[in-house]
């Protein structure tokens, strides 16, 4: 991987040329959302965070103290969800109500409540038809996710599956809670990790799987810098086999 070609430069972003659209799945821990926001970056798009998405429903489910079992309850709760989501990959934007909630979304309440919102189908319908619009919306998008290029963006230009082991995702998740001061426990990480890839494979609606068409990147040996080389390898190539101009 390291060293390879890139076949086919990627047009930049002129005003009325080449729209592209990039979908972006994967389990947690596989560094999905910083690849994916330098990729946008590199590809001079736009950046949406659906797990952010989620996570701020979930908040607000949290927040009106409603009980994870009582699914109509939730659906009701997110029907007028008052989120404001930003798409510059460089400058983040997640608020609810107003309120910036970037920090408590990554907290570690939402984060172990995340897997059951997610589940309710009404919640999913909402996300999914605004995952859709802000997609519209932009010119060039990197969506990063768990179903985009299998339900949310099925026509999407390019389509990346991120992969690692369990263990290697752990691990990257524990280096960052200790950076982030939020402790230091392997063990835990680990169990939560199997347990929300459990969660997000095994659920009714939209289960976390990769599209047919889409290509497999193992991120669990690679760096940063080489996950980045190799997908943007892929998009191009992607790209080019769907042919022309885009
Ligand atoms: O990507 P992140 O870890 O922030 O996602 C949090 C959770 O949101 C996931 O564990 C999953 O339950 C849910 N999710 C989803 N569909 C997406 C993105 C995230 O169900 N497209």
């Amino acid at each position: 991987m390291n060293g390879v070609e890139i076949p086919v430069e990627i047009p930049g972003p002129v005003a009325g040329q080449v729209p592209l659209v990039v979908a972006m799945d994967g389990p947690s821990g596989t560094g999905k959302s910083s690849v994916s926001r330098r990729l946008a970056t590199r590809l001079g798009a736009r950046y949406l965070d659906t797990g952010a998405m989620y996570r701020v429903a979930t908040l607000r489910v949290l927040r009106t103290g409603i009980e994870l079992t009582d699914t109509a309850a939730i659906g009701a709760a997110v029907k007028e969800l008052p989120l404001t989501i930003g798409t510059d990959p460089s400058h983040e934007v997640i608020e609810l109500d107003g309120e910036d909630v970037s920090a408590e979304i990554r907290g570690d309440a939402v984060t172990k409540a995340v897997s059951a919102v997610s589940a309710v189908p009404e919640v999913r319908e909402l996300l999914v038809a605004l995952q859709r619009e802000i997609t519209a919306s932009a010119q060039r998008i990197v969506v990063e996710g768990r179903d985009i290029g299998t339900v949310v963006l099925p026509d999407a230009d390019a389509k990346i599956y991120l992969t690692a082991s369990a263990e290697a995702r752990a691990e990257r998740r524990n280096q960052q809670n200790i950076r982030e001061g939020r402790g230091d426990d392997y063990a835990a990480v680990l169990a939560d990790v199997q347990r929300r890839d459990n969660l997000d494979s095994t659920r009714k609606v939209s289960p976390l799987r990769p599209a047919e068409d889409a290509v497999l990147v193992d991120t669990s040996e690679l760096s940063m810098d080489e996950v980045i080389d190799e997908l943007y390898r892929v998009v191009a190539q992607q790209i080019s086999t769907i042919g022309g101009n885009r």
